[in-house]
């Protein structure tokens, strides 16, 4: 941003900035002081640059932080999974069952699933609350069932 507009905008964010803190008592985000009466647009006990931001008043994570959880914790359980599944093949010299090598790509397409939802959460907040909740309903609902056939596939061998 090195062109005059981009300065421009600078300078007057910065003054916004300095505006909006002049007699409000503001506390740093980072460390807690207060800044009121600020006149650079640093923090001066933390040191951290600070920005004047617009935010949603109510902003609602639940539904997607319902939905990425068995993913994420499913991909973290696929990496663990594979150092016995490696240790086994090496130890042995068979491959390990074929339900847990299945079980863990489930587990890795999860975690990518799980992070591709990360990476579009805007989309997803966008949505309706019926359908993040649906979405949050499904996530949990393939991950109950293939927890459970997996436990039977273990009684069951
Ligand atoms: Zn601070």
């Amino acid at each position: 941003m090195s062109s005059p507009d981009g300065d421009h905008d600078a300078v007057d964010e910065t003054r916004l900035l300095l505006s909006f803190v002049r007699d409000r008592d503001v506390l740093c985000p980072l460390c807690g002081y207060n800044l009121r009466n600020l006149t650079h647009a640093r923090c001066p006990e933390c040191r951290e640059e600070l920005a004047l931001a617009v935010s949603a008043r109510n902003l609602r994570f639940g539904w997607f932080l319902a939905t990425i959880t068995p993913g994420l914790f499913s991909g973290i359980a696929a990496g663990f999974l594979l150092i016995p599944m490696i240790g086994t093949t090496i130890a042995s010299g068979g491959s390990p069952p074929w339900f847990i090598v299945v079980l863990d790509a489930f587990g890795w397409l999860s975690g990518i699933f799980a992070l591709l939802l990360i990476k579009y959460r805007f989309a997803f907040l966008a949505q309706r609350l019926t359908v993040q909740w649906t979405w949050a309903a499904l996530a949990w609902a393939v991950h109950v069932a293939v927890f459970a056939v997996l436990v039977a596939l273990i009684f069951l061998s």
